[in-house]
C-alpha cells in the first residue's frame, strides 16, 4: 500500500516576474506519477541548478519547482521491484530537476530507468561530491581518450579549470599523467588548482578574443567547459590531430570560428551530453571513480550546505564565482 509522507523542499516559484527559492512543506503525493519513490539524502549543485532556480524557461517551464538534477538516497517504494526497496541509488540527468521535481526535496519519484545502483563503497555524499559536474568531466576525458590522446603528445587544457566539471578533469587528467594547463579566471585559486594537479595556471586572457584565425598550436588536447569565444580561441590553439572535448557554455552558447582549425591542423571537436546517454554508459563512468578514477583531492574539497544555504551558492555560479564541488545534505 502506498503511504504518503510529508517532507521538505526548496522550492522556486515567480513572484512578479522574480524567481524566488524558499524551503517549504511537501507531501509524496505532491510528486509525480513514477515507478520510484526514493527518499534523498543527498543532492549537488550545477550550473543548469542555478538556471532552472533562475526562472530559465529553457530549462524548467512550469513553476513552482523543486531544482536538482542530482540526487543520491535510498529506494523506499518500487513497483518494478528493481532497484529494490532499501537499495542505494543516484540519479542524475534525464528529466531530473527540469521538469520533474529534483533533488533539492528529500523525496523524489523516478522512473526505474533513471537510477544507478550505488558503486560499492560509496555512500550518497561520495556520488554526490562528484554529481553531474563530475560525470561530465570523467566523459570528456574518456572522449580524449577515445580520440587516442596520450601523455606524450604534449599539454591538456582545461578552460573554466577551478569550475565543478573543470575541477574534477583536472584532477582526472592529472592522475592519468597528462600535463595539464589549467586555464582559469580567478587568481586566487592558482594553489588549488595546482594541488589538484595542474603544472600550469593560467589566466583567462589566455582565450582571449584575437583577429588571427589560426595561432601557435601550444595544446596537444583540451576540456572546454565554457563554451563561446574562448572556445574558439582554444580550438586555434590545438596542435595537428588534437581533440577538445566541449560540454558547457557558461561563456555562451555561440560559436563563431573558421574551419580552419579543422581543415588545416585535423583538430577534433568532441560534444559531451551527461544527460540523456543511456544508463549503462553513466554506470561504467561511476563504476571507474569510485575505482581506479577516483579523485581524493575532489573530494577533500568538496563543501557541504544545507537548503538554506542553496540561494547563495546557487547565485554565485550565475555570476561565475562557485568553486569546486558543492554537496547539499539533507540533514544539515
Ligand atoms: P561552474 O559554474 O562550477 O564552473 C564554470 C567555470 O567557468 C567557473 O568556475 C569559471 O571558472 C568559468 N567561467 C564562468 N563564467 C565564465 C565566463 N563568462 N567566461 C569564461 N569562463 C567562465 O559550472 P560547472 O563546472 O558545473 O559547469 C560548466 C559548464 O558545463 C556549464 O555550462 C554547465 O551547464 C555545463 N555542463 C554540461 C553538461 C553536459 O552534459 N554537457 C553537464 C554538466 C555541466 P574559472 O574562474 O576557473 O575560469
Amino acid at each position: 500500500m502506498t503511504t504518503t509522507t510529508e517532507f521538505k523542499a526548496w522550492r522556486v516559484q515567480e513572484q512578479d516576474g522574480d524567481y524566488v527559492g524558499s524551503e517549504q512543506g511537501l507531501s509524496t503525493a505532491d510528486l509525480p506519477e513514477n515507478e520510484v519513490l526514493i527518499k534523498v539524502s543527498h543532492s549537488s549543485l550545477n550550473y543548469k541548478d542555478a538556471l532552472s532556480a533562475s526562472g530559465n524557461k529553457g530549462v524548467t517551464r512550469n513553476f513552482p519547482h523543486t531544482p536538482g538534477i542530482d540526487a543520491a538516497g535510498e529506494v523506499v517504494e518500487s513497483s518494478t521491484g528493481e532497484p529494490a526497496v532499501g537499495s542505494s541509488v543516484l540519479v542524475t540527468g534525464y528529466d531530473l530537476g527540469m521538469n520533474t521535481a529534483g533533488g533539492f526535496g528529500e523525496y523524489i519519484r523516478v522512473p526505474a530507468a533513471w537510477c544507478v545502483t550505488m558503486p560499492e563503497g560509496w555512500d550518497g555524499r561520495t556520488a554526490m561530491i562528484y554529481g553531474t559536474a563530475g560525470l561530465t568531466a570523467g566523459l570528456c576525458v574518456q572522449k580524449l581518450l577515445t580520440m587516442g590522446a596520450r601523455p606524450d603528445q604534449g599539454k591538456v587544457a582545461v578552460s573554466g579549470a577551478s569550475g565543478a566539471v573543470g575541477s574534477v578533469a583536472v584532477e582526472l587528467l592529472a592522475k592519468l599523467g597528462f600535463d595539464v594547463v589549467a586555464i582559469s579566471g580567478k587568481k586566487d585559486h592558482a594553489d588549488g588548482l595546482k594541488a589538484l594537479g595542474a603544472s600550469e595556471v593560467v589566466g583567462r586572457d589566455a582565450l582571449a578574443a584575437e583577429k588571427k584565425p589560426m595561432l601557435k598550436p601550444t595544446y596537444a588536447n583540451a576540456v572546454d567547459t565554457v563554451g563561446g569565444q574562448p572556445l574558439a580561441e582554444l580550438l586555434k590553439q590545438i596542435q595537428p590531430g588534437g581533440s577538445v572535448s566541449c560540454c558547457g557554455l557558461v561563456a555562451g552558447p555561440q560559436l563563431e570560428t573558421t574551419v580552419l582549425p579543422f581543415i588545416i591542423r585535423g583538430v577534433n571537436l568532441l560534444g559531451v551530453d551527461s544527460v540523456e546517454i543511456p544508463l549503462t554508459e553513466k554506470a561504467a563512468v561511476w563504476k571507474k571513480f569510485a575505482g581506479e578514477w577516483a579523485c581524493p583531492k575532489a573530494e577533500a574539497t568538496a563543501r557541504d550546505i544545507g537548503r538554506g544555504q542553496l540561494d547563495g551558492a546557487l547565485k554565485a555560479f550565475l555570476k561565475g564565482e562557485s568553486s569546486g564541488k558543492i554537496v547539499l545534505d539533507h540533514s544539515l
